[in-house]
C-alpha cells in the first residue's frame, strides 16, 4: 500500500478529512497522488498555490495554509476553497472586503498559536477571545469561519504535543458551543506527518499531511 493510501486509511477510520500538502514538491509527485484519487490539497504560500491552481486539475479544492499577506488576497480569492490560516481580525476583515467586490463566500479556520515555539502563527487563544469580544466579526458578512487550525509543538515528547491538542479540542469546543459562528463551525485541523496519529486521537476532524504522503519511493 501506497503511504498515501495508508494515511487516508487511517484518517478515514477517524471520520477525518485528509489535506495533502503539496508544497515543495514536483507536480508529477503532486499529480501522481491526485491520479490516487486525492482531491484536497494545501499550500503555504499564495503565489504557489494560484501557480498549482493554474496547471492542476480544476476538482481539486485548494486550502492555503499559511501566512497571508492583505496583497496577496486577490491572488487565491476566486478559487480557493478554504483558508486556514487566519490569525487576526484585520486579516479576515480585508478578506471579506475583497469577498464582497468579487461576490464569492469565503471560508476561513481561525489560526490559533499553540506552542511556545517563536516562529509559529496564529493568535494565542486569550487574544482570540478578546478579539471576539471587541471586534465586530460578525459585521464581516461574505466569511464562513468554519473552525479553528493549529501546528502543534514540533518537539520530540509526544506528552506534549498530545496535551496541546486536547487543549486545542477544548478551545474548539466551547467557540462551537458559543454558537458565534452557527452550525457550519465544524472543522478542528490540527496533525502533521510527525503527530497526525495523536491529532486523530484527540479529536481532529482534518490533517494536513505532507512529507510523510510522498515518502514513497
Ligand atoms: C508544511 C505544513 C504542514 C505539513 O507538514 P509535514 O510535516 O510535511 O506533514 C502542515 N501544516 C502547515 C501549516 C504546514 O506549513
Amino acid at each position: 500500500m501506497s503511504a498515501y493510501k495508508e494515511i487516508l486509511r487511517r484518517a478515514q477510520s477517524y471520520q477525518a478529512t485528509l489535506g495533502v500538502v503539496s508544497k515543495m514538491q514536483p507536480d508529477e509527485k503532486v499529480m501522481d497522488i491526485y491520479q490516487q484519487g486525492q482531491r484536497i490539497f494545501a499550500e503555504n504560500r499564495p503565489q504557489e498555490l494560484q501557480r498549482k491552481q493554474s496547471l492542476m486539475p480544476v476538482d481539486i479544492q485548494w486550502h492555503l495554509i499559511g501566512n497571508l499577506q492583505k496583497n496577496k488576497i486577490r491572488l487565491i480569492m476566486p478559487f480557493v476553497s478554504l483558508i486556514q490560516s487566519v490569525d487576526t481580525f484585520e486579516l479576515a476583515h480585508s478578506i471579506n472586503d475583497y469577498a464582497n467586490k468579487i461576490n464569492r463566500r469565503a471560508n476561513i479556520l481561525l489560526e490559533i498559536k499553540i506552542s511556545p515555539e517563536d516562529s509559529k502563527h496564529g493568535i494565542p487563544y486569550h487574544l482570540l477571545i478578546e478579539s471576539l469580544s471587541k471586534d465586530p466579526w460578525s459585521a464581516l458578512s461574505m466569511i464562513n469561519v468554519m473552525g479553528i487550525m493549529s501546528i502543534g509543538s514540533l518537539c520530540s515528547d509526544q506528552s506534549v504535543t498530545r496535551s496541546e491538542f486536547k487543549t486545542l479540542r477544548q478551545h474548539f469546543d466551547e467557540l462551537k458551543k458559543s454558537g458565534l459562528f452557527g452550525s457550519q463551525f465544524t472543522v478542528l485541523s490540527m496533525g502533521m506527518s510527525s503527530d497526525y496519529q495523536l491529532a486523530l486521537e484527540e479529536g481532529s476532524n482534518m490533517l494536513r499531511v505532507g512529507s510523510a504522503v510522498f515518502e514513497d519511493k
